[in-house]
């Protein structure tokens, strides 16, 4: 049997590739290195709310079933009343109330405009963007006024669409609101894996890329979490004919005359194909599978000065029972995100201390509770808390990160709840901590970025995974990518 194509990596995005592929008759091998499937997702509580190319509708074909919460964020203070974004809006302006009722007069406008903004900015980012090395310029404008369908009367609308995006968080959000709890709930969210501040330029095209389309931020928890996600993936993929093999690493992709034709495994084998299509980083995948000797200085130069800069750690926490938050009344407020950013400047101070190498006193987490909405994920009257902790840089300027630094840290975060969650610190049976340099190591993810690099604009469109090169393209003929380092074009399926 021939092999048409190799996939390296069985995460989200591998899977899909998978299926998408085999679909077209395509006969394919896929090969991952950790022993479950789904990638640096299977860390995280699930919220496929936004996933950047595995596309809804496939997602629905598996027949999973899925949650959506009351609650899209929670902000939660040491001392005050927490505030929640409900789905329901009417909800929750009635709750803004009590903070301001400027801010609770602003936020349907708000949402409106954010929402419209967002979907056609996730739009215009979903279609294939040309190569800049070799567009002509009609495909080059053709692609730059798709935006909203392109036509003259949408000229206003993409202005404004490019101007948003082009703004700081902190700009964008104190045009609309004066509450501080309503800025830390608002920009916690877009910031997940940024190492940049909300007093950034260009920081609120990461609130247009989170939006749903009715909702300010997309929330949707897949029953049984990413694990049950990649599991239906890989069934359908089998079912499909790919062959699957875990546990089985790419040491190196094969080269002939410059072009990719297979894969050499830690195992020692070596298997022939007609394409490689790899789902590991851009970095990972030409520095440490094809090797820098193999590629051009310019391309080496370009790979080195993409901005990676990981800085998101993951503690998962087992609780012998539900935790209360301090001013959370109704326990639906939990079943969305709970965020710790109380206010704008804390959030910059918390990425201030990332950008030097530290990890601030008091960080930005933002956290889940799946076993709320979805018990089975636990032991009965067990729960799960996902803590997600912003700005821990995978260069520290202090030591490395070595089991006293992993400690600490996990102790450090542990007090910082005992804070917001009286009594939670008590009530851990166990827990677990994945650092960037985890997810760099595990995952082959370069400087532990979860994104598999930065998502600002500078590498983002056509600028995404190089410029240069197609939306799936590398340097070296027959070898593509699929991961999160494209820029999330979804795939037909
Ligand atoms: C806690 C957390 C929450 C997240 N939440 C979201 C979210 O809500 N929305 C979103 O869009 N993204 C989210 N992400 C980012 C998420 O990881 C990506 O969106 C998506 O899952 C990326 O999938 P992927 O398949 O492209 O890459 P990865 O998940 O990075 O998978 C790549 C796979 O390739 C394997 N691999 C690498 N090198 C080799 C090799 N040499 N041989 C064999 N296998 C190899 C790795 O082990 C890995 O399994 C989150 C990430 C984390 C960590």
């Amino acid at each position: 049997m021939t092999i048409n194509v190799i996939i390296i990596g069985g995460g989200l995005n591998g899977l899909t590739t998978a299926v998408s592929l085999a679909q077209s008759k395509q006969t394919v091998t896929l090969f991952e290195q950790q022993p479950q499937l789904g990638g640096a997702a299977q860390t995280g509580p699930g919220d496929v709310g936004q996933l950047d190319m595995v596309p809804m509708a496939l997602v629905e074909q598996l027949g999973l079933s899925f949650i959506e919460p009351p609650a899209l964020v929670t902000a939660v203070q040491a001392d005050g009343p927490a505030l929640t974004l409900w789905r329901d809006e009417a909800r929750t302006v009635a709750e803004l109330r009590q903070f301001s009722q400027q801010d609770a007069d602003r936020y349907p406008d708000f949402c409106r405009e954010v929402i419209a903004l967002g979907t056609q900015w996730q739009q215009w980012l979903a279609q294939p963007a040309p190569n800049l090395a070799t567009a002509d310029s009609p495909t080059f404008l053709a692609w730059i006024q798709n935006m909203n369908g392109g036509t003259e009367a949408d000229s206003a609308q993409r202005l404004k669409l490019w101007h948003t995006a082009a703004l700081s968080l902190r700009h964008y959000l104190r045009r609309w609101f004066e509450s501080d709890l309503l800025h830390g709930a608002l920009a916690a969210g877009p910031l997940f894996g940024v190492c940049y501040g909300p007093w950034a330029d260009h920081t609120t095209h990461h609130l247009l890329s989170q939006t749903g389309p009715d909702t300010v931020r997309a929330v949707r928890l897949v029953q049984g979490g990413v694990g049950a996600l990649a599991q239906a993936l890989a069934e359908r993929a089998a079912g499909l004919g790919v062959t699957i093999e875990t546990e089985t690493a790419v040491s190196h992709i094969l080269l002939e005359n410059g072009r990719a034709v297979g894969v050499g495994l830690s195992d020692g084998r070596t298997v022939q194909a007609s394409q490689v299509i790899s789902s590991a980083g851009l970095r990972h995948t030409l520095f440490n599978l094809v090797g820098a000797a193999n590629l051009e200085p310019r391309t080496v130069r370009r790979l080195r000065s993409r901005v990676y800069r990981g800085s998101t750690s993951q503690l998962n926490l087992r609780l012998r029972r539900l935790p209360r938050f301090n001013g959370v009344a109704d326990t639906d407020a939990l079943t969305g995100h709970i965020v710790v950013a109380p206010s704008l400047a804390y959030l910059e101070k918390a990425a201030d201390a990332g950008k030097y190498g530290r990890i601030a006193p008091d960080p930005v987490l933002d956290m889940m509770l799946p076993t709320l909405s979805d018990p089975t994920l636990a032991p009965p009257a067990e729960h799960i808390l996902y803590v997600t902790i912003q700005h821990t840089p995978y260069q520290l300027r202090q030591g490395e990160w070595d089991e006293a630094q992993r400690n600490g840290l996990a102790q450090q975060i542990i007090a910082q709840l005992g804070r917001y969650s009286p009594g939670l610190p008590q009530q851990i049976i166990d827990w677990q901590l994945t650092t960037p340099l985890d997810y760099e190591q595990q995952f082959g993810l370069s400087e532990g970025h979860i994104h598999q690099g930065q998502r600002e604009l500078g590498q983002m469109g056509m600028l995404r995974p190089l410029p240069g090169c197609g939306p799936y393209e590398t340097p070296i003929a027959n070898l593509t990518l699929c991961g999160a380092a494209t820029n999330g074009v979804k795939r037909e399926v």
